[in-house]
């Protein structure tokens, strides 16, 4: 079938909506049309990467409504309303074991650009392969083929242009929280960054009944929207010294603190700030070649730990994961609305260029 996409033709290009064709729904796939989608940094960093088969297509908080399911597909049927999330397997040990998050066969399942197994593609331009199934979506379009595992379904009052960055962005920040690092009520959390993840992590660790919430960032507007989300504490990076204004409020270290930068010398801030027996989760996604260094005799003392997280985090489902973020939304525990700002698809390139800059701190783009 013809449908509309953002196709990016090279590295860090604009995008062009361009007519390109998709394939039916193979078996255990479901084609969706996308009512609207997050615009995510994942996307950005991608774009940016010069190694890509080129034209892509990009995007993967998708939302919308099944209108097609391929042979064997049971869990939905067309007319549902879904939220999507990253492929995985469901065969391998961290998927068995309920982390399809850290899935053995992710890279296969998300990043092989849309190639079926006798090498046909499901997404053509011209004739021409397109890189896409990106994250198991490739949501800036008018339609997606995402596998059955990626999509949740979700009540049809609900409305999909708010809940659409539950399928990554939200996700992260809550479950990096929530499923990973399961801060004790009473407690002192550090987000730092108050960008979409970082404050869905502020929303989360609320929840968790943390009593100090403090946040970093470097821009004032985006500190003002964390105290109204919840944080008791904001601390501007521009103007402070960010360890020492920690280590006062927190009288001698956190109890946990979330890097959502993915800036390594930020990183090292996160794990320096960590008061006795302190935990840094590590959200942030930074460059392939970064590194970070920290002194192992200081974490040693301290029995200090250091975690990774991505999506929905550790011994997470997201199909159960999501569900319960929409429980917390309903109940106006994680106004998510707060964050958004919205784009018709013509608008994508705007849409992008507000998130560089940072002005938009979650771009939802509308596709009707
Ligand atoms: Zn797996």
């Amino acid at each position: 079938m013809k449908i509309h996409a953002a196709l990016a033709h090279a590295s860090n290009s604009q995008f062009s909506i361009e007519e390109i064709d998709l394939a039916e729904p193979g078996p255990g796939d479901v084609l969706v049309r996308v009512v609207a989608t997050g615009l995510c940094h994942t996307d950005l960093t991608v774009l940016a990467n010069p190694a890509l088969p080129w034209p892509a297509v990009f995007g993967h908080e998708g939302a919308g409504i099944v209108e097609k399911v391929g042979a064997g597909v049971s869990k939905v049927v067309p007319g549902d309303h879904v939220l999507m999330s990253t492929a995985s397997c469901g065969k391998c040990p961290k998927c068995l074991s309920g982390s399809p998050s850290y899935c053995s066969n992710f890279r296969a399942m998300n990043m092989s650009g849309g190639r079926c197994a006798d090498g046909s593609c499901t997404h053509t331009h011209n004739g021409k392969p397109v890189f896409a199934r990106f994250l198991g979506q490739s949501s800036f379009a008018s339609h997606v083929l995402a596998g059955e595992r990626s999509v949740i379904k979700v009540a049809q009052d609900l409305p999909l242009e708010t809940l659409a960055p539950l399928g990554c962005g939200i996700q992260t920040g809550a479950g990096a929280i929530l499923n990973t690092l399961r801060p004790r009520p009473g407690s002192s959390l550090v987000v730092f960054g108050a960008g979409g993840v970082g404050l869905s992590a502020l929303m989360a660790a609320k929840i968790s009944g943390c009593s100090k919430l403090i946040v970093v960032d470097k821009v004032a507007s985006r500190l003002e929207l964390a105290l109204e989300l919840g944080a008791t504490h904001v601390v501007n990076a521009a103007e402070s010294d960010v360890p020492a204004a920690i280590r006062e409020i927190t009288g001698g270290g956190a109890d946990y603190s979330v890097e959502a930068v993915g800036a390594p010398k930020v990183m090292e801030q996160a794990i320096d700030v960590l008061g006795q027996g302190g935990t840094a989760v590590l959200v942030g996604m930074a460059g392939a070649e970064a590194s970070v260094s920290f002194n192992p005799i200081v974490l040693q003392n301290k029995g200090a730990t250091i975690k990774g997280s991505i999506m929905a985090g550790e011994n997470s489902l997201p199909e159960l994961f999501i569900g319960q973020l929409i429980d917390y939304w309903r109940q106006g525990r994680l106004p998510v609305e707060k964050l958004l700002r919205y784009y018709d698809f013509k608008d994508i390139n705007q849409a992008v260029h507000d998130a560089h800059d940072g002005s938009a701190i979650k771009p939802v783009i509308r596709m009707l």
